[in-house]
């Protein structure tokens, strides 16, 4: 877990005096220096970007940050899209990675000079269509390997399983229509794996993508000038864990690159990266307020926020480190299930664990929020979305997402209608 939440129990006292709980809170100066850290890793090849997937916290100040960091956007919808662009995010430096996508998607990004990852063969003939039968210059493909890639974790699943991308066969036959049709700039593109903790585990994805390569050029006369690893990153969610260390994943992915892609004859090639977990994950926390306790067969704390704000755990079963603000060194010698106030019995953010002594008031900190968090919340319930603040590299703190009201909630219903409605 990341012992890094980055205020004492005063300070944090103080912060919930002027923003009350819950609350999300994000680190601007280590999601800055994480993202140096990458990129100076990654910096042994010719040309490098990390392309943040936007849905992983969809906020334009995390957006225009991580743009001023050189980071791209990736994303796979429309309002994803515009967010990019309005964050500063624009043309070649966002890569459109969807699935099952609307023609006036493709028309957006056509026209906004994105580059268009296309998830199927049937989407050549599609894309052209929706921009009035031409193609854009550069196209990407997603690989999906089938049963060649093994070890792939739960989340994602198996890549055989898996509704992703193109087969071997189907993309080599992909590139050389659009050789034929004109398309000048190919990238390719996969993604296998999500929150992996394994250095290897992306090499080896890298050697998989440079030998198609070899073979892309051998086969179908087409230059691959980038290749796009996807996300799947992992970061350390649980006690022991440890964090992927980025120049050892670059390292292995330089050897293949000059085993298999200077020989080639393909060097120059990009290398992108599509992560939103290590980008954010460990730099972001819910903060909230215990405000219930009971004892039943089991020991019950609730807090003031509950899964619609935090759905990992409620969802997948994923272990978030909680702590108790000012008692980091407090004894565990309690075991609570913390949960929400959803009516559903996999609210909980943490379930038989052992915690110091909480007491109604108490600040609980839930870790390694900041990527998948708050993005993924929702109203079921009619529950109402906390707020983002983000803590400056000065130290000050700034609100950059305003808590949902009853307002928001009721926005898109139609209340005046319904009262003469019989
Ligand atoms: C979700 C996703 C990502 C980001 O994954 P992380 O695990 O957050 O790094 C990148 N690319 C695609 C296509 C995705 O679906």
């Amino acid at each position: 877990m990341s012992d890094n939440f980055p205020l004492n129990h005063s300070e944090l006292m103080k912060l919930t005096e002027k923003f009350h709980t819950p609350f999300y809170l994000y680190d601007e100066k280590a999601i800055r220096e994480n993202m140096r850290a990458f990129t100076k890793a990654f910096s042994i090849f010719p040309e490098f970007r990390e392309h943040y997937a936007v849905k992983a916290c969809p906020n334009p100040y995390i957006l225009k940050i991580l743009m001023e960091e050189g980071c791209g956007a990736d994303c796979s919808s429309l309002p994803e899209l515009i967010l990019s662009d309005l964050s500063g995010i624009k043309g070649d430096h966002v890569i459109f990675t969807s699935n099952e996508t609307p023609a006036s998607e493709y028309q957006y990004a056509y026209e906004h000079g994105n580059i268009i990852n296309l998830d199927d063969i049937t989407h050549i003939e599609f894309l052209k269509e929706s921009l009035g039968g031409k193609l854009p210059d550069t196209i990407c493909f997603r690989y999906n390997p089938g049963s060649e890639k093994q070890g792939c974790n739960s989340i994602i699943g198996k890549p055989e399983e898996a509704k992703y991308g193109l087969t071997r066969e189907q993309i080599l036959e992909a590139y050389s229509i659009c050789k034929k049709e004109g398309v000048k700039r190919f990238g390719l593109h996969t993604m296998v794996a999500s929150n992996e903790l394994n250095p290897a585990f992306f090499v080896d994805t890298a050697k998989l993508l440079f030998e198609l390569c070899a073979e892309i050029k051998e086969k179908c006369g087409v230059n691959i000038e980038f290749v796009d690893l996807g996300g799947g990153l992992g970061i350390p969610y649980k006690p022991g864990q440890k964090a992927v260390d980025y120049d050892e994943v670059a390292r292995g992915i330089r050897e293949e690159y000059d085993r298999v892609i200077v020989p080639a004859g393909l060097d120059p090639l990009a290398i992108y990266w599509e992560c939103g977990r290590p980008v954010t994950g460990p730099y972001g926390w819910l903060v909230t307020t215990a405000v219930h306790h009971k004892h039943i067969y089991r020991e019950y704390v609730a807090v003031d926020s509950c899964m619609a704000d935090l759905m990992r755990p409620g969802m997948y079963g994923a272990y978030h480190e909680v702590t108790v603000s000012g008692k980091e060194n407090a004894p565990k010698d309690h075991v609570y299930d913390v949960v929400g106030s959803l009516c559903e019995n996999c609210d909980k953010f943490a379930v038989q664990r052992e915690l110091p002594e909480i007491n109604r008031g108490d600040l609980v900190i839930i870790h390694d929020a900041g990527a998948h968090g708050r993005a993924m919340g929702f109203n079921y319930n009619g529950k109402l979305r906390c707020g983002e603040i983000l803590m400056r590299e000065d130290g000050s703190f700034k609100e950059i997402r305003r808590r949902e009201t009853v307002e928001d909630l009721f926005a898109t219903l139609d209340l005046n209608g319904v009262k003469d409605f019989n």
